[in-house]
Order: structure tokens, then sequence, then C-alpha cells
């Protein structure tokens, strides 16, 4: 359906695109991963003609649409594209958003755009909204609102670039569950998207871009559980983590917790999970509190995907000292429920600090 040939784009001197040739087929859905700043949303841009290519060929359905005489406000209404930030005319209506584009570029009938409108909201779980601003909406709704808008102009396939990464956590699955329901009804996607887990299980094929080039690309399978080159192994099997440092013992407990609430949020930890990672670390800081006006303290909490495994880190400045020491515990309960949810614990001394790691148990 759409064929990329040998696609660059640069800004300046500066080589954004070096030469991408690819192929997307009706139906697929694609996504695409990789680093910041290595041209993803640049790419979808350039699909969608609202940055010039410097060079090579989109061909839709065998037509050139770099052709100077391409009929551009077309080419960009059947590649529609669901932006990061919403993009929402602010002063109209949810209903007018909807119906603005099909009138005005499609020559549909108020009476039909307005009714296909109502289907679209229905489907995106926002029937009751019509009528409401969007300064109405939370960012969730205010996303699938955006991306009703877009099905309204009867796309071919529609282009995601982050549409999730503007959402608070709470909001990412909601907005994550359209556009998989538009996977299943068949819709040609191309999303590019940090949410892995997701990337894993709606696409077909997924795009491993990195120096201007599809670096790597393959199934979910391939790509996820066995990358071939070294960029994409060090991309798949980055470690996600987060760190609180605590400089003393009046330290902020419930900005702490809203972070690591945030954290297991990003990682879609079950419940279960969630709740021992708090625990361990209230348990952990009882036990540090006498030590807390004289050391500093960083809680380095990491979610290896690969593994699976939740490791949370305690590292400690001051003498070496082990706190967990069964010597050094006034009172040993807080370590039992430790135990009861660790698969393993582990003291070091390492670069002058105290270092202690507990693994968590797998549910
Ligand atoms: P990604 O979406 O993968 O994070 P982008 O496509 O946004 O990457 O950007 C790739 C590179 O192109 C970045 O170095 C960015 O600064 C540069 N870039 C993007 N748009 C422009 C522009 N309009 N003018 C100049 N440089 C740009
Ligand atoms: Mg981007």
């Amino acid at each position: 359906m759409i064929k990329i040939d040998h696609l660059s784009k640069s800004f300046g001197n500066l080589e954004v695109l070096k030469d991408i040739t690819v192929e997307i087929k009706a139906g697929e859905v694609i996504s695409i991963i990789g680093p910041s700043g290595t041209g993803k949303s640049t790419f979808l841009r350039c699909i969608n003609l609202l940055d010039r290519p410097s060079g090579g060929s989109i061909r839709i359905d065998g037509v050139d649409i770099l052709d100077p005489k391409a009929d551009v406000p077309k080419v960009r209404q059947k590649m529609n594209m669901v932006f990061q930030s919403f993009n929402l005319f602010s002063h109209l209506s949810v209903m007018d958003n909807l119906t603005l584009g099909p009138i005005k570029l499609l020559g549909m009938s108020k009476e039909d755009a307005g009714s296909k409108a109502v289907d679209l909201l229905k489907l995106v779980g926002l029937a009751e909204k019509a009528e409401s601003y969007p300064d109405e909406l939370s960012g969730g709704q205010k996303q699938r609102v955006a991306i009703a808008r877009c099905m309204a102009m009867d796309p071919k396939i529609i282009l995601f670039d982050e549409p999730t990464s503007a959402l608070d956590p709470t909001m990412v699955s909601e907005v994550l569950s359209v556009i998989r329901r538009l996977a299943k009804a068949g819709m040609t996607m191309a999303i590019v998207t940090h949410e892995m887990d997701f990337a894993r299980d709606v696409s077909n094929r997924v795009l491993y871009m990195d120096d201007g080039i599809i670096y790597e690309e393959g199934t979910p399978e391939q790509i996820f559980v066995h990358p071939q080159k070294e960029k994409t192994k060090t991309f798949i099997n980055r470690v996600r983590s987060f760190t609180y440092h605590i400089a003393s013992p009046d330290y902020d407990l419930y900005a702490m917790n809203a972070e690591i609430e945030t954290f297991c949020d990003k990682q879609i930890l079950a419940v279960k999970q969630r709740y021992n990672l708090l625990l361990i670390v209230e348990e952990m800081l009882q036990i540090y509190n006498p030590f807390l006006s004289k050391a500093l303290l960083d809680i380095n909490l990491a979610y290896s995907e690969k593994k699976e495994s939740l490791e949370v880190v305690f590292e400690s400045t001051g003498e070496a000292m082990n706190v967990l020491d069964k010597n050094l515990l006034s009172d040993e309960l807080g370590l039992t429920l430790i135990q009861s949810v660790t698969e393993s614990i582990d003291y070091q001394r390492l670069n002058n600090k105290n270092r202690v790691t507990l693994i968590l148990k797998k549910q």
C-alpha cells in the first residue's frame, strides 16, 4: 500500500534520515522504536508531507506523492496523524472537531458527518462528551478524541507519534486500549512509541530506528526477544530505572511515594508487586531512620523488562556497615516482612558506600 524508497531528510547540514526503504501493507500495524533524536518523528512527518523529504520516493497505491503536482491535503487526509500533544481545536466542541474536516475537505453533509462522529465517539468511549470542549477533558480523553477525529477522515493509514508520552501514567492504558481496538479492526497503522510491552503485543512488525536508518526490523519476537544487532540489543535490554535521594530524616515521604507510584505506572507493574515495592521501601526506611541524620541515602529502583525482575538498591554513605545485620537491628519484624517479599538480599561495600540490593519475588 505504501512504498518508501531511499527516503532521506536533512535539516541544513544535519542529515536526520539517511536512507530509508520500507513497505507497509494494508492491515499491518508497525511499531517504530529507537532512542530519541534518531528521526522517528521526522520519518512520520515526511510520510505525511509535514516535512518535505530531501530525497527518495514515497508511493501510495502506486501514486508518487512527492510529485510536485500531488494534492497535498488529500495525501494528508489519507495518512492522517495523531500527535503527542493532541492538537485539537480548543475553540471548537468535540463534535465540531470531528465534523470540520469531513465537511470542509470531504464535502460531507453536516448530518452525515455528525452521525459518523457519534459512531466514532462511541468507538473511543466518549459519546457523552460530544458537546464538551477540549479543555473540559482529561489528557487521555483528548487523545481519544484526537484518534476519533483522525478516523473521521477515513484515512488509509494512521500515523501515531508517541500518542501516550504527554499523558499522566494513569491515562496511558485508556489510549492504548483504543489503539488496540483499531488494530483488531484491521486499521493500518504506524506507531512511534516508547511503550515496549504495547509495541510488542499490538504490532505485526517492529522497526528499530537508529543512525538515520531502519537499523533492524522484524517481528516483535525477532526484535524484542532475539535482536541481532548490537545497538538493538542495548536498546531493548536497557534497564529502566529511577533514583530517589534522601539527604535528611525529614525527607518528603509523600513526594517520594508519589514518584515511586509514577515509576510503577510507567513499568505497568502489577498491583501486588507495587504493594511489595512500597512495603520494602517503607520498612527499609524505618531501619535506616537512625542513620539518616549522618548519611546520604539513594534509593534506586530498576525494572529489567528482559528478566522481568524488579530490583531495589539502597546505597548509603558513611562507615562500612550492613543495616540489615541482625546485631544492629533493634527489632527483626521489619526484616522478616522484607524477606517475605524478596527473592534475594545482598550487601556489598562498594566505592566507599554501603549497598543493599533487594530483588523482589515475582508474583
Ligand atoms: P525522534 O522523534 O526520533 O526523537 P526527531 O525526528 O524529532 O527524532 O529529530 C531528529 C533530529 O532532527 C533531531 O536532532 C532534531 O533536533 C532534528 N530536527 C527535527 N526537526 C527539525 C527541524 N524542523 N529543524 C531542524 N532540526 C530538526
Ligand atoms: Mg519524536
